[in-house]
């Protein structure tokens, strides 16, 4: 009897993983059989459980919070774009052991893409400094924005990484008080402020006449963060969802060689929330209003 490719994500908690659902819409889609699971691994259990799923043998592995950086140093070999993240979220089996990647900067491009949002010559606002921010940044550059800044609740962090990846482009810290007065093409919430209901707090009119504001996350921690957007007249507002299925689709290209459809899979992942906040919303230019939501 065959044995069936073996795929897994790893993480700590993982029972809300979208991973397998995702990965199992793939497979269907390209008439593949494999099997997909999500598998809990507390941290002190890292070392080990990669060497076993090495020997099962699984062919890739997934990895997410709390894993993507102390997995890197149990890597044979990481990429460069996982080098410069200082994260790796997908694990490819070689003879000897794990090949490391980060597909978040491809999945996040390919969104925007998806959505029709243009980076070059742009003015592009990034909130947040942690891992997810930080793995934006070379992507983000590599698009060629006229300008990069980068402002976070910890003001120390924008300064750190902008002096990090300057050699990349125009990257510039900001305090949240000081974008008072500037203005954004694009607005990217990389911060974790909406998972306690919550946004950076910002001053108005930040958004561009017919700017765009993306948030990388979705659900109902995309809310406040859709809600703030909206009332700065953001022309088009998304989730995280879409860059979610997205590293997913790269991943899945590195280890089965073609790259699957997000749409489809994209689509059958907001049916449950169709009435809620997850969705992409594009709405016609409204007048600014110089509101400050949000709590720090
Ligand atoms: P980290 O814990 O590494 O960083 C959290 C960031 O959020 C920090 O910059 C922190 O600021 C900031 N922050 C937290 N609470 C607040 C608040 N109340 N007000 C202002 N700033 C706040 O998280 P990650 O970078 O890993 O993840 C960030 C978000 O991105 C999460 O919501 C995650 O789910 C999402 N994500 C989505 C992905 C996708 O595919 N869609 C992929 C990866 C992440 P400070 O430094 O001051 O503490």
């Amino acid at each position: 009897m065959s044995q069936l490719d073996r795929y897994a994500v790893i993480g700590q908690p993982i029972a809300h993983s979208k991973s397998p659902f995702i990965h199992a819409a793939f497979a269907r889609a390209a008439g593949d059989k494999l099997s997909y699971e999500a598998l809990e691994v507390m941290p002190a259990a890292l070392a080990e459980t990669l060497k076993q799923l090495h020997a099962e043998p699984y062919l890739g592995i997934n990895v997410t919070l709390p894993h993507k950086t102390a997995v890197a140093g149990l890597c044979e070999s990481i990429s460069e774009r996982a080098e410069r993240a200082g994260a790796v979220n997908t694990l490819t089996r070689t003879d000897s052991g794990w090949a490391g990647d980060n597909t978040d900067g491809a999945g996040f491009l390919a969104d925007l893409d998806r959505l029709g949002i243009a980076l070059e010559g742009k003015t592009v606002l990034l909130l947040g400094a942690g891992g997810a921010a930080r793995g934006l940044i070379a992507p983000l550059l590599s698009r060629q924005p006229k300008e990069l800044a980068i402002s976070n609740r910890n003001p120390w962090k924008p300064e750190e990484l902008a002096e990090r990846f300057k050699p990349l482009g125009n990257i510039v810290p900001r305090t949240h008080l000081a974008l008072k007065g500037d203005s954004y093409d694009l607005i990217i919430n990389a911060t974790s402020a909406g998972h306690a209901g919550a946004i950076p707090r910002l001053p108005g009119q930040l958004l561009a006449a017919g700017g765009a504001a993306y948030d990388l996350s979705y659900g109902s921690a995309h809310a406040p963060f859709a809600a703030w957007a909206k009332l700065q007249g953001a022309a088009v507002i998304a989730d995280g969802l879409g860059m979610l299925v997205a590293q997913a689709a790269e991943a899945f290209a590195l280890w089965r060689g073609s790259k699957p459809d997000v749409d489809p899979v994209l689509v059958s992942l907001r049916e449950p929330e169709l009435a809620g906040c997850g969705e992409t919303h594009r709405q016609p230019p409204k007048p600014v209003h110089p509101n400050r939501i949000g709590q720090d």
